[in-house]
């Protein structure tokens, strides 16, 4: 018999998404009338932007054709569109040979895992997406579970709270570790000011780390002030790889469409470019993003698809101000609750001090049914708060926040 891979039994029971599943029919189960509305799930709810739709549909029907039909492409993508994701994303930052196309942000993390390997140790903000943990235990990179359940022995968590403006402590982070951020922050919608990163830049430039910087939502930001790109700090492309998504930005949850960055500048320590590595890992392990996906990723990015996706998600940007409104009401203000939004992101990470995340979960559950995403889900920095997405319609974001300005909440 073959013996299972050990990164497997390491992974801990329980991925977050399941369990709130399993609640959220519970209790549709016993009340089988509740409207429930759903602030939970990170997955977009819009229809993609016309203009976008036309291009995929326009080059799906040329493939029908002997003129229109092409078969396997380049592996890191159509030409034109690496160069147009360099001249509108990363003017003067990258270029398009450092641009890899991809069916997709958490495809790409789960890559980045088998270009590092075992070995490499890796740090992670705390609460965060989670993929990065998870990936690295199934690669063998993050050990096994702390003996206190929360957590594994090999990853060093960097907690990220109100107190410390969600930007951790890097003292703690070992040289030579992969440190994966994301900003803006799922699930704290914190976006990173230029200081903060940086100071990230910095420290990994002085102990040989490599950042893997996950912008899925750089396009949430309204801040002028705030970085879109890890590379617009300086020095950025000697220690960061950024890892980005039309998913977030135009609606392609389903499309299915992704890219990376990888600068000529980032070394190995023998010296082998990282992006020779890359490029052996995208072409052997990828065999490129779907041909209708890249020609939708053209047109999000013209002029009329910029256009189109700046309102797409001025629109979810509206539903957190909603949100953001209703959860600041006198009922929550006194019970200590508090809101944490900035107006760049789609997330906001709310407290509720005295209460477990999975409790508060329950109780916004049965007293207004909707669903949220426990905190503690996300890492064990993350207990007491509750993630509240701004994805839905808005009349079901309207109707939500009714619900939630009625509640009684008693101060714990
Ligand atoms: C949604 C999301 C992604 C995007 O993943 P895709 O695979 O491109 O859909 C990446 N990172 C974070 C933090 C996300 O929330």
């Amino acid at each position: 018999m073959i013996e299972r891979n050990e990164g497997f039994a390491n992974l801990t029971a329980g991925y977050l998404f399941p369990e709130v599943a399993k609640r959220r029919k519970v209790y549709q189960t016993a009340h089988p009338d509740a409207k429930i509305i759903s602030l939970g799930i990170g997955n977009t709810t819009e229809p993609l932007t016309p203009h976008i739709a036309k291009a995929m549909a326009d080059y799906a029907a040329a493939l029908g054709t002997r003129e229109g039909y092409s078969g396997y492409g380049d592996e890191q993508g159509l030409t034109e569109l690496r160069e147009r994701i360099a001249a509108v994303l990363y003017p003067k930052m990258a270029s398009a040979d450092e641009v890899f196309v991809s069916d997709g942000a958490k495809c790409d993390i789960a890559r980045i895992q088998s270009l590092f390997g075992r070995k490499t140790p890796v740090a992670v903000q705390d609460p965060a997406y989670p993929v990065y943990v998870d990936g690295s235990v199934i690669v063998g990179a993050a050990g096994k579970a702390c003996a206190s359940g929360s957590g594994y022995d090999g990853i060093t968590y960097l907690p990220c709270t109100a107190e410390n403006a969600f930007f951790p402590d890097l003292s703690v982070v070992k040289p030579g570790t992969l440190i994966y951020f994301c900003s803006p922050n799922n699930p704290t919608g914190s976006a990173s000011t230029r200081a903060q990163l940086t100071s990230l830049v910095n420290f990994a430039k002085e102990h040989g780390c490599i950042i893997i910087f996950d912008a899925a939502y750089s396009a949430f930001i309204r801040n002028p002030e705030l970085p879109r790109t890890i590379y617009e700090i300086p020095g950025a492309r000697s220690c960061a790889i950024e890892i980005n998504s039309f998913s977030k930005l135009a609606g392609f949850t389903g499309v299915r469409l992704g890219w990376s960055v990888v600068p000529s500048e980032l070394q190995f320590a023998d010296g082998t470019p990282v992006k020779q590595d890359w490029n052996r890992v995208m072409t052997t392990l990828f065999n490129g993003a779907c041909n209708i996906a890249q020609h939708g990723g053209l047109a999000a990015l013209d002029s009329e698809g910029i256009k189109e996706t700046t309102a797409l998600v001025d629109y979810y940007l509206e539903n957190a101000r909603l949100m953001q409104a209703a959860l600041g009401g006198s009922n929550f203000a006194a019970a200590g609750v508090k809101v944490y939004y900035t107006g760049d992101s789609p997330y906001l990470w709310v407290q509720f001090p005295g209460w477990k995340s999975w409790d508060i979960f329950d109780y916004i559950l049965d007293k207004c049914r909707v669903v949220t995403t426990p905190g503690s889900g996300f890492g064990p920095a993350g207990e007491s708060y509750l993630r509240f997405s701004s994805f839905g319609h808005r009349e079901d974001v309207q109707e939500a926040c009714g619900r939630l300005s009625a509640l009684t909440l008693e101060r714990r």
